[in-house]
């Protein structure tokens, strides 16, 4: 069936040094888990360095944003071709962070995700709802809109080289982690709404839960039947955390 995937955002964190020991801290659990993906998205500067501490392909590696544009007078951004060059398997798109603090509309996200996919990395398109829009039980629309606008422009096909994490916005970075019923509810109910309109996509696409995930809820998390792996924040940064995380998948 589905690989678990267990994928480390670190944000705007870290240093050579502080990646180094990271990588090497972490390589142990990445080469025990088998059957298990690890990836991990550290800031774009960062991506040659973690691409000659990953030679051995325990560990993939993405970035968490990628320009519209792949060349050309865009001053500050970072091209999907040079992420790819670099060696990068995957790229974020969408990131909550990205459309509240960089006013990423739906449709920009859409247009992202199809440079990122044109250019051979496998977009992980994230998605979910504000603390005010769960309490108006307006979860289920905004996740639908936020795929639709992907599906609209580019197909369903488009997703089936993808991975979806459902990250609700309200659990990100507040230790206010989903309950395994509450992220299974949601997760199982993108993937019907995927199976209306393509079957064979709503099975193969990984759906990630992200928001607060840590050491101790990593397994229940992990072991519902829609929740494909993590997509982790500040546990990411943490080897003893981190490793954890990854043997739960
Ligand atoms: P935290 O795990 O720090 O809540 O961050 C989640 C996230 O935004 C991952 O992309």
């Amino acid at each position: 069936m589905r690989t678990p995937l267990v994928m480390g955002n670190w944000k705007l964190n870290g240093t050579k040094e502080s990646i180094n020991a990271l990588l090497e801290g972490l390589a142990p659990a990445a080469a025990a888990a088998t059957g298990v993906e690890v990836a991990v998205c550290p800031p774009a500067i960062f991506l040659g360095q973690v691409e000659s501490l990953v030679k051995d392909g325990a560990i993939e590696f993405g970035a968490q944003n990628c320009d519209l544009n792949t060349a050309g007078a865009f001053t500050g951004e970072t091209s999907a071709v040079t992420v790819k060059e670099f060696g990068a398997k995957y790229s974020l798109v969408g990131h909550s962070e990205r459309r509240t603090l960089h006013n990423e509309t739906d449709e920009v996200v859409a247009a992202k995700f199809k440079v990122i996919q044109e250019n051979g990395l496998v977009p992980v398109l994230c998605i979910g709802e504000t603390l005010e829009e769960r309490e108006a039980d307006k979860t289920a629309s905004v996740v639908e809109t936020q795929l639709k606008a992907v599906i609209d422009a580019h197909g369903v096909a488009s997703l089936s080289n993808s991975v979806i994490a459902y990250e609700p916005v309200w659990a990100i970075g507040t230790g206010k982690v989903a309950s395994k019923e509450q992220a299974q509810e949601v997760h199982a109910h993108i993937r019907q709404w995927l199976a209306a309109q393509d079957a064979e996509v709503a099975q193969k696409v990984q759906i990630l839960y992200g928001g607060s995930v840590g050491a101790a809820t990593a397994a229940d998390l992990f072991a519902q039947a829609d929740i494909d792996g993590g997509l982790v924040g500040g546990a990411s940064l943490k080897v003893e955390d981190f490793s954890a995380i990854i043997a739960a998948a």
